[in-house]
Order: structure tokens, then C-alpha cells, then sequence
């Protein structure tokens, strides 16, 4: 199983980073070990000092695919929930000025902590997913996959191009506006169309 994680995929978000928005979807991976299942503890590493959160849809790929036409897309994909892209945004900062590879400010352990619950498309309209993440019981991030730049069709297409999909292979869609950092103690709690999917707190 693979994690592809997009990057810049809202506007606001892009703008906040000070980011260009690209004509194609940004992407990058984390391997399967950057899971963390709703439930567990969430500890925040030592090489970190400004470990920021990015709440994001995930898509679940439910059946292989290769060079998928956009038109074709829906098909290879039933489910979604939300997840966060833990990034360790001063690693992750190094990592541009210098022009490296982003792997050692996101692919790390438990840097991707997902809720065990997916919510099958076909119950909710799959055109308009509203979600928000309240940090300490205050909402810090609030997105709807209306706001997407790339949706999800467009990122399969682009991205099968490149590599096959495969079953149970999840597709981080980018964060909203409103990253920010945590620190231990902090609790973050996910809603996916209000309803509350995880809960973690750093520790
Ligand atoms: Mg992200």
C-alpha cells in the first residue's frame, strides 16, 4: 500500500506558503509506516521544533488501474475520510531552500494519522465534501472539495500516468488554509461533513 499526499491544491493554502500554484498536481509519497490509525497516541518526534498539522480528504484507490482517463477515474475509487499531513514544516523549509526532496519533513513515522472510518461516496454528494479540524476544541481549518484546484478525478489521471494505482493505495488531496503548528498536549480532532472521524493529542 502507498500514500500519495498532494501539495498546494487550495488556493488559500498556496498563498499562505507563499507557494506558486502549479499547472499540474504536486505530489509526493509517504510509505505505509507514516499511518497512524484513529485511536493510537500521537508522539511528536525530537527533530522538529515547528511540527505543523494539514487536514486533509483522503481517497481510497479500490481497484488497479494504469494511464486512467479522468472521464474513467470515478470508477477506481468508492470511499473517503480525513488525515492529517503531519509536516515538520522547519525540516521541510531546509528541504526547499536547498532544493532537496521533501521525505525527511513528511514521510516519517506516524506522519500520517487517518481515521478508521471511511464514508462510502455514494451516501454523501461526492461533489461538495465539507470537512474541518478543531485543534483544542477551536476550529483552525475548515475545506470542501469544491475548493480543490486539482480534484480527485484529475489527480488519479495525472498521477496514473506516472505509476499504477492499487487497491487500498490512499490519496492525501492537499490542505485548506489555516496550517499551524501543535505542541504536546494539543488534541486535534477531525470532522468529515459533521461528523467527528478522529481524535489525537499529541504527546
Ligand atoms: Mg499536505
Amino acid at each position: 500500500m502507498k500514500i500519495i499526499c498532494i501539495g498546494r491544491n487550495y488556493a488559500e493554502h498556496a498563498k499562505e506558503m507563499k507557494a506558486q500554484v502549479s499547472e499540474t498536481p504536486v505530489f509526493f509519497m509517504k510509505p505505509d509506516t507514516a499511518i497512524l490509525r484513529n485511536g493510537y497516541d500521537f508522539y511528536k518526534p525530537d527533530f522538529t521544533n515547528d511540527l505543523h498539522y494539514e487536514c486533509e480528504l483522503v481517497y481510497r484507490i479500490d481497484k488497479v488501474g494504469k494511464n486512467i482517463a479522468e472521464k474513467f477515474a470515478h470508477k477506481y475509487y468508492a470511499a473517503v475520510t480525513i488525515g492529517i499531513d503531519f509536516t515538520a514544516r522547519d525540516l521541510q523549509q531546509n528541504c526547499k531552500e536547498k532544493g532537496l526532496p521533501w521525505e525527511i519533513a513528511k514521510a516519517w513515522e506516524h506522519s500520517a494519522p487517518i481515521s478508521t472510518e471511511f464514508i462510502e461516496l455514494s451516501k454523501i454528494d461526492a461533489s461538495n465534501i465539507s470537512f474541518e479540524l478543531k485543534k483544542n476544541g477551536t476550529v483552525v481549518q475548515q475545506g470542501n472539495s469544491t475548493e480543490m484546484i486539482f480534484n480527485i478525478d484529475q489527480i488519479i489521471a495525472y498521477i496514473s500516468t506516472f505509476m499504477t494505482l492499487k487497491k487500498g493505495d490512499l490519496i492525501f488531496t492537499g490542505t485548506p488554509a489555516g496550517v499551524g503548528p501543535v505542541v504536546i498536549g494539543d488534541v486535534l480532532e477531525g470532522f468529515l461533513e459533521g461528523k467527528k472521524m478522529f481524535s489525537f493529542q499529541v504527546k
